[in-house]
Formats: structure tokens, C-alpha cells, sequence
């Protein structure tokens, strides 16, 4: 689990989070190259390479440990940087392998300046607390920074890692804890959840639940100025308008992701402490089954269409694809994964609740569902959250576990209860 507090340096802080950042950098895209370059011979020569400069012992992370201690005796600036810092980048490049090894991951990326993910990480945490609001963290060769305290203060200091990231301008900390004590909420209840575009969450008990975007007029505002950093983006770019429009865009993004955080919180909490289990469609099997969601205009990456419909639907599904993955993760964080089942997402939308016919005609249309062989009748999204908890009910008995006191999902008292 981890916890993100907005880092406010001062002006010398802040060159020293630069440099930390950047030797971070450099130092995982070098290992990462050396790693490659390693593969490619491997790969055209065998690994056992009989002439040639290639040493055929694998490169881990304890040889490029070694290696980071000789390149810092070599390089001055790197030198002037923090040595932990620099093993951070290294372990987290030999993560990125171990997750990829395990298909868990695609091949690792090399880090660019913008990069979101990029950043470093702080391996001894000293927290101190200055008053109800702000405390510090002390960072290697920079000191304590301040940092406004926005969660409990009991999470931060059972942290026992923590990376400091730049985003839109702002930098934070994410401090990492132990997995949080799960919420147990005791009820025996089992709920399904289907996900969908009009309704971001439906449930099995017939709730609607709908995300947070952006108002009408901040909608309309964030597709003008894609249009006018488009045609920005064609003139010789730099200029500084184009990034007037970019830092407006920005505070347009994270106005929209600070609401959509709070969502997260709040509705994972609920879902936690009022049900035992929840099942959810398996994202991976789900992106096979379904078709992809259609793309932006690929002679210009980034760039909307001009069709302001097209373009609404583009960003509002863009902007779910990731809402879902992050509720998911904060669900399992306070669930434990064993009470989040996620089962096969095919035909869940076509197969009746009731009876487990399953035809295309059973869908009426978006939003209602009728089904042709029991006549059964219901939200479209209720009955998809319906079969899913369903599938998980199944295959959680059929794998001989326990399940005390769940039947099959009630669909009774679905229809017209909205969320609070
Ligand atoms: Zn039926």
C-alpha cells in the first residue's frame, strides 16, 4: 500500500530533487542498455560465447552493484550524487526484469526526462511531524523536505520505502507500508460489479454508481485547447503559448485526478466494508474478448478528431480504462486479493441471471435486459454484475472452498435503487 503526500521543497531542494531524479535516470537507462545489449549477443551467439569481448556471465544486479561503484569513481557529477539513489534505479531495473521474466510486465522501457514513472526511491524513511498539517522526510544529501499531511500520520511512519516522483509540476512522495490490515466487513455479503461507459460501476444488488469527469464546461474547455495545441504543435513548436496551453491543460488533468482519487478511496472503502466478496471481470481474458476501444486519429498521435462526440468518447474512455485498473488495485489493497474473484468476462452481458440462457436477443437494448428463455427482466448492467458474481459464486465452490451462507446472487429489489 502506499501513501502519496505532495512534496513542497524550497528553491535548493529543489535543484537537489533534479539531480536525484536525473542520476536515477541515467543510471537505470545505462543498466537497462547493458542488460539489452547483453540479450542480443546472447541470442546471436549462444550462451557460451567461445572469441569476441562478450563475457558470458549474466548480468544481475550484483555485477551492475559492483559496476555503479566503479562508474561513480569515474564520473565526478555522479560521484557529487547520492549512492542510494543510484542502487534505488538499479533495483528498480532489476524489478522491472523479474516482472517481465515472470509475464507479469513488458520489456522494460528506457526512462525519458517527462517520464511519469521516473523519479527515485528513498530506502531509510525519517518522517518527523511539525504540526497537525506538515511534516518532513529527509532525503539523501538534501535534507529534511517538507511535506503536507493529508493521510494518517500512523501509515507514513510504518512506511519502509518510499519514491519521490515529478508529475504535471508537482512533485510528491509515495510512501510504501506494509499491506494495510484488511477491512473485514463480517456482512457474508457477495456483491458482482460489471464496469461499462454509461454507468462506470453496476452491481449485482442493482446499484449504479458513476465516477466523477469533468463538468460540461471543463469538458468543452480541455477539447478547445487540444485543438489549439494541435495547430500549435504544427508551427515550429517551443513557442511559449504552446505552453501556456499545456500547463492549462495540466491543471484541467489534475483537477480531474485529484476527483477521481477521493472517488477511488471512498468507493473502495465502501465496497470493502460492506461486502466479504466481491468479483469482478478479468481484465486480461476481458481485453482478448472484447474489441479494442477505437483509437485517436493515428496520422496525428494525440490529436483529437475534430468531431467533438468522437473526440468526448476517445477521452471518457481513456479516462475509465485507467480509473478501473487503480480501482481494482485499491480494492485488492484493502481486501486482500482473495475476496476480489475475477472470473471470465465472456458473454457476461449476454447470459440471462436467472436462468443462464445465453443468445444475443436477450439484450433488448443498452440498457435493458429481457431474457428469451425465462422472460426474466432487468438493468442490462445489474444482470452483467449479476453473472459475474454468479461465475465467482461457481468456481469458487467448485475449487471446494468454503462458502458459508451464499446463494446464487438475489436479483430481488434490483430495479431503481440508485446510489446514495
Ligand atoms: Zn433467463
Amino acid at each position: 500500500m502506499s501513501v502519496r503526500q505532495r512534496l513542497y521543497p524550497d528553491p535548493g531542494q529543489l535543484v537537489g530533487l533534479r539531480k536525484h531524479a536525473d542520476d536515477a535516470r541515467f543510471v537505470f537507462n545505462l543498466g537497462l542498455e547493458q542488460r539489452s545489449f547483453w540479450r542480443r549477443e546472447k541470442h546471436t551467439r549462444g550462451t557460451h560465447a567461445e572469441h569476441g569481448s562478450l563475457d558470458a556471465t549474466p548480468i544481475t544486479l550484483g555485477t551492475q552493484m559492483r559496476e555503479l561503484v566503479q562508474l561513480r569513481a569515474a564520473l565526478p557529477w555522479l560521484w557529487a550524487g547520492s549512492s542510494s539513489v543510484q542502487q534505488g534505479a538499479l533495483r528498480d531495473l532489476d524489478q522491472a526484469f523479474a516482472n517481465f521474466y515472470a509475464g507479469r510486465a513488458k520489456y522494460p522501457a528506457f526512462k525519458r526526462r517527462d517520464d511519469r514513472a521516473g523519479g527515485f526511491v528513498v530506502r531509510d524513511i525519517f518522517v518527523r511531524r511539525l504540526n497537525r498539517r506538515w511534516g518532513t522526510v529527509t532525503v539523501p544529501k538534501i535534507g529534511r523536505v517538507r511535506f503536507r499531511i493529508t493521510r494518517s500520520w500512523a501509515d507514513i511512519t510504518q512506511a519502509t520505502s518510499a519514491r519521490v516522483t515529478l508529475r504535471n509540476g508537482r512533485w510528491h512522495i509515495a510512501f510504501t507500508t506494509p499491506p494495510a490490515e484488511r477491512t473485514l466487513s463480517g456482512t457474508g455479503a457477495a456483491v458482482g460489479i460489471d464496469r461499462g461507459v454509461r454507468n462506470t460501476l453496476a452491481t449485482s444488488d442493482g446499484r449504479m454508481i458513476q465516477a466523477p469527469s469533468l463538468t460540461k464546461v471543463e469538458q468543452a474547455r480541455f477539447l478547445r485547447l487540444e485543438q489549439r495545441l494541435a495547430r500549435q504543435s504544427r508551427k515550429d513548436g517551443g513557442s511559449r503559448r504552446r505552453q501556456v496551453t499545456l500547463d492549462q491543460l495540466a491543471v484541467l488533468r489534475r483537477r480531474l485526478a485529484d476527483r477521481r482519487t477521493d472517488w477511488i478511496e471512498q468507493t473502495t472503502t465502501h465496497f470493502a466494508s460492506t461486502y466479504d466478496q466481491v468479483a469482478v471481470e478479468d481484465l486480461r481474458v476481458r481485453n482478448m474478448v472484447r474489441r479494442p476501444a477505437a483509437k485517436p486519429d493515428p496520422a496525428q498521435p494525440g490529436v483529437f478528431l475534430s468531431n467533438g462526440a468522437r473526440a468526448k468518447a476517445v477521452l471518457n474512455r481513456s479516462i475509465l480504462a485507467s480509473l478501473w485498473g487503480r480501482f481494482l488495485t485499491r480494492l485488492e489493497h484493502k481486501m486482500g486479493s482473495a475476496r476480489v474473484a475475477r472470473v471470465n468476462p465472456r458473454n457476461t452481458s449476454r447470459t440471462c441471471a436467472a436462468c443462464g440462457h445465453c443468445a444475443p436477443g436477450n439484450r433488448e437494448s443498452q440498457a435493458v435486459f429481457e431474457c428469451e428463455a425465462c422472460g426474466h427482466q432487468g438493468h442490462a448492467d445489474t444482470n452483467a454484475a449479476a453473472v459475474i458474481l454468479g461465475r465467482a459464486l461457481d468456481s469458487i465452490s467448485a475449487a471446494g472452498h468454503a462458502v458459508p451462507g451464499r446463494r446464487s446472487p438475489a436479483l430481488a429489489g434490483s430495479a431503481n435503487q440508485s446510489d446514495p
